[in-house]
């Protein structure tokens, strides 16, 4: 058997000066880049698919970062390469990006860009350069990690002052969700660009994404060491497909606001988990009452558990989350109905080999799933899950170690 393939992350020093290399080789000629940033991507423990029910997560930073070079330009051109789109430069005007135009990778660029001009600053064109060792579509948020990076660099080279202060890293965030959304043309919530904005090391940030609230009440760190309690978050990712952009993501999200509309409710995050039975008997009469009826089971069930989760941690209790992750996966598999095969693999294996809890994390479909886990388990739970999935005659699964890390710089 082959061994279990690690995917590391870099050192800041090594991220920055990949991509300071990769500047001087495609726009070297010009000058040097005004300066370096990075951004994680994020692995969320507990709170799947309630950023957009107006509800509660807890993710982590990932010490795994997209790095960005980046040199103001006095016009109005974009300019970017990327190590993982090599040999092309990505071209564009600012004043051309807009909603359902730009395809590609550098959308999510451009789009931050674009977003910032839309909330009243002001933002020239640049030449930019990317590298990430955040692995792509694995459910890790490497467009966040992508999207946020972009933002500091254009926030410190206009001296926007954002990136100073929580409140301001709020901001950011929602101009990065409105890049992804709008630009880029992905639905996605909100976690994703504020965990890696907002998160930091050795905390998970509990997430309110009820609308309206400042940003003081939006986000709270909740300690998250697990060093010291003896215990290791360990990721996996499945390396299955999975495409946020495709119609599944769509389609549920489609199906919380219609269950929200059919209740009376501005969001399921209004429903009391104590009179969860009721609402769903109200649903009964619907065209499709069965599966809205498990979609909404999820979304109440899982935001109860979150807050469970974080009171846990906060109460010192870490090593009693288990139970909480395992219910999460049973919920996302089989009321929700976004795990899979190899997800479900992941999970069954790590626990069979001694895992506290386990569970699929992000959107689903393929992507990764995390394991909580003694830190002298690790190298067996590893062997194990690579084993299952080399009987299952699938592809090796990757796996990384998630302390969690920095936030966007
Ligand atoms: P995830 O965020 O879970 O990794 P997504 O499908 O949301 O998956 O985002 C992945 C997409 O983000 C890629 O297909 C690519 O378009 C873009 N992207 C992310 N990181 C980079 C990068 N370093 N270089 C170029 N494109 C990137
Ligand atoms: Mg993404």
């Amino acid at each position: 058997m082959t061994s279990p393939a690690w995917l590391e992350s870099w050192s800041a020093d090594d991220g920055a000066a990949r991509v300071r290399t990769l500047f001087a080789e495609a726009f070297g000629a010009d000058g040097d880049p005004d300066g370096v940033w990075s951004a994680p991507g994020r692995v969320n423990l507990i709170g799947e698919h309630t950023d957009y029910n107006a509800g509660l997560a807890l993710p982590t930073a990932l010490p795994h970062r997209t790095y960005v070079a980046l040199r103001s330009r006095g016009d109005d051109v974009v300019r970017l390469v990327s190590a993982q789109a090599p040999g092309k430069v990505w071209e564009t005007r600012l004043a051309d990006v807009a909603p359902g135009v730009t395809t590609s990778w550098g959308a999510y660029v451009a789009g931050v860009a674009w977003a910032l001009r839309e909330a009243g600053h002001e933002v020239a064109g640049f030449d930019a350069v990317v590298d990430s060792c955040v692995p792509f579509g694995a459910g890790l948020s490497s467009s966040a990690a992508l999207e946020c990076a972009v933002a500091v660099a254009l926030d410190a080279v206009h001296g926007l002052g954002l990136a100073a202060d929580d409140a301001g890293r709020a901001a950011l965030s929602a101009a990065c969700v409105r890049a992804e959304n709008e630009i880029a043309g992905a639905p996605t919530g909100g976690m994703d660009q504020a965990a890696s904005l907002r998160c930091t090391a050795g905390h998970a940030l509990l997430l309110d994404c009820r609308p309206g609230l400042s940003a003081l009440e939006s986000a709270h760190a909740v300690p998250f060491e697990l060093a010291g309690a003896g215990l290791t978050l360990l990721v996996v990712d499945t390396r299955a497909e999975h495409a946020l952009v495709d119609g599944q993501y769509a389609q549920r999200r489609a199906s919380c606001e219609r269950a929200a509309a059919l209740l009376g409710v501005p969001s399921l995050r209004e429903i009391d988990p104590e009179g969860l039975d009721e609402m769903l008997a109200r649903l009964q009469d619907a065209d499709d009452a069965v599966v809205l009826q498990r979609r909404v089971r999820h979304v109440v069930t899982e935001i109860a558990r979150t807050e469970e989760f974080a009171t846990l941690v906060r109460d010192g209790r870490v090593d009693e989350v288990g139970p909480l992750m395992n219910a999460s996966h049973a919920s996302l598999r089989d009321d929700y109905e976004v795990s899979c095969r190899e997800l479900d693999l992941v999970v069954g294996s790590a626990l069979d080999a001694g895992a506290l809890g386990a569970r699929m994390t992000g959107g689903g479909f393929g992507g990764s799933a995390i394991a909580l886990v003694r830190a002298d388990d690790v190298d067996a739970v590893v062997a194990a899950v690579d084993e299952a999935f080399a009987t299952a005659g699938l592809t090796a699964p990757g796996f990384l170690l998630a302390p969690p890390s920095d936030p966007a710089r």
